[in-house]
């Protein structure tokens, strides 16, 4: 007896042990800091998560990225297809043929080219060259106060620098068509409320650190459009360049929406990252109760911002008990 105990004791310290063990990993498969760690695994990383049925924004990362001008990139595509749509200079049907990158004025992003494509592949496979036919038809002002309601005040406000339609779509294709240059918060808030028609709003205040209140306001936009410009970001999902997103998510009922680009400016800490690569995906397409605006400064968005972005929003996702 005397013998027994300490090793009877002994084993049932060790099971306890075990299962506490196993409790904090299953634990940890739930913990907020999951999704948040994946961010910061990247280095230069920043994302803002937000859950629209709770209205909270939360932030991960390098959170210097978020107050940076970046360029829009791609990310401007969605914009200028609404406007193009809005004032009735393209439609669903008109196609273009993408023959890749070939000389100075066949610049698509994709070598090889995207053939012959519309608006809503245009979207989804990003394409420069169907972009790079149309965006001439629209002067930079009529496409500022076409889009000016999704930006936040101060977009209209702001003077304009005035430059003509062929310089200003030299600078889109040369990667720095910011037709005004943004932070990445501004233009993650200006494309959420884009693919919402919503106002979107997330202010600065007290409360708890990396948490903001996410304020959806009255509607914005012309929804027939809207709803135009979703199928493409939609179709990025399901075929598009925000496939690897889809998968590592599990579903492609998403609107997505990539960008890589140069950077021509500095970040707040001075340096110039090569690569500005950003997406943004919400989940459900149809009525989003979830969505991430991801920042990473490597690569291609497709196939480094992307990936991350489909794990992160899966992790968040089911943080906020919204996936099983
Ligand atoms: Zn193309």
């Amino acid at each position: 007896m005397s013998i027994t105990w300490p090793l009877r004791s002994g084993r049932r310290l060790t099971v306890l042990v075990f299962a506490a063990t196993l409790g904090a990993a299953a634990a940890a498969g739930a913990a907020p800091g999951d999704w948040a760690d994946r961010v910061a695994g990247e280095p230069g990383a920043f994302a803002l998560l937000g859950d629209l049925e709770a209205g909270c924004l939360y932030s991960a990362g390098a959170t210097a990225v978020g107050d940076a001008r970046v360029p829009a990139g791609s990310w401007v595509k969605p914009f200028l297809a609404y406007a193009l749509l809005a004032c009735g200079k393209t439609d669903e049907n008109e196609t273009h043929l993408c023959e890749g990158w070939r000389d100075p004025l066949h610049r698509c992003w994709y070598g090889p080219g995207h053939g012959r494509l519309n608006l809503e592949q245009a979207l989804a496979q990003s394409c420069n060259a169907w972009f790079q036919h149309v965006t001439p038809r629209l002067e930079p002002s009529l496409y500022q106060a076409i889009d000016a309601p999704f930006f936040p005040a101060g977009w209209s406000d702001a003077s304009i620098v005035s430059a003509a339609a062929e310089e200003w779509q030299d600078t889109f294709i040369a990667g720095r068509l910011t037709a005004r240059s943004l932070t990445f918060e501004a233009w993650s808030r200006a494309l959420a409320a884009l693919v919402l028609g919503r106002r979107v709003d997330w202010p600065a205040g007290p409360g708890v650190p990396g948490v903001r209140a996410l304020v959806l306001g009255p509607p914005v936009g012309d929804s027939a459009t809207l709803a135009v410009v979703r199928r493409g970001l939609q179709a990025a999902a399901a075929g598009g360049t925000a496939q690897e997103l889809a998968q590592r998510f599990g579903s492609a009922d998403l609107w997505v929406k990539t960008s890589s680009s140069q950077s021509p400016y500095g970040d707040a800490a001075g340096r110039r990252p090569d690569a500005v690569c950003m997406v943004a995906a919400f989940w459900p397409a149809g009525h989003p109760r979830a969505f991430i605006a991801l920042f990473v400064p490597r690569g291609m968005a497709a196939t480094t911002a992307a990936p991350l972005a489909g794990e992160v929003l899966r992790d968040f996702c089911r943080w906020r008990r919204m996936l099983p």
